[in-house]
């Protein structure tokens, strides 16, 4: 299988690699949005949330969550968002599981885009029978 982010785990691509343990590897993203952004992978191949093992995807937050304070200090931001592209549609490229840790600057003109006609508060019925498909999944799934 061909996966950069594979051959950067194994140490046979290059990269500019901020931290890594046994199980997870934060690097710098080659193309960064704003200055510090950050990629952080878990070693072994999954493709996205959908295939991983939740724990996997937990040390991948827990990660982002232990760089953050550093990444303040080293990059003098102002905030950080965290994100996983799953799947095309959301914006997936690479297909190994990675969360970007995205610095934010005021005014730095980067942004998500939210559908027209966003800003329409759900009725409550709207939101509950959302909630019971989602919960009824979730016992289908278990
Ligand atoms: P995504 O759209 O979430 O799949 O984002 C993939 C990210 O991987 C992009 O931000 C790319 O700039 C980044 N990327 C692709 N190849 C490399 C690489 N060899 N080293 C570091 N970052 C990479
Ligand atoms: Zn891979």
């Amino acid at each position: 299988m061909d996966c950069i982010f594979c051959e950067i785990a194994a140490g046979r691509a290059p990269a500019s690699i901020v931290y890594q343990d046994d199980e997870v590897m934060a690097f710098m993203d080659i193309i960064p949005v704003l200055p510090g952004h950050l990629l952080i992978i878990p070693k072994a191949h999954y493709r996205n949330v959908f295939d991983a093992p939740p724990e996997i995807t937990g040390k991948l937050m827990e990660t982002a969550a232990r760089l953050a304070p550093a990444l303040r200090q080293a990059t003098g931001c102002a905030g950080l968002n965290c994100h996983i592209a799953n799947e095309a549609a959301a914006g997936q490229e690479v297909w190994h599981l990675h969360l970007h840790l995205l610095p934010r600057y005021p005014g730095d003109g980067f942004g998500f885009r939210f559908p027209s006609g966003y800003g329409r508060r759900a009725s409550r019925p709207e939101l509950d029978e959302m909630a019971e498909r989602i919960r009824q999944a979730l016992h289908a799934l278990a």
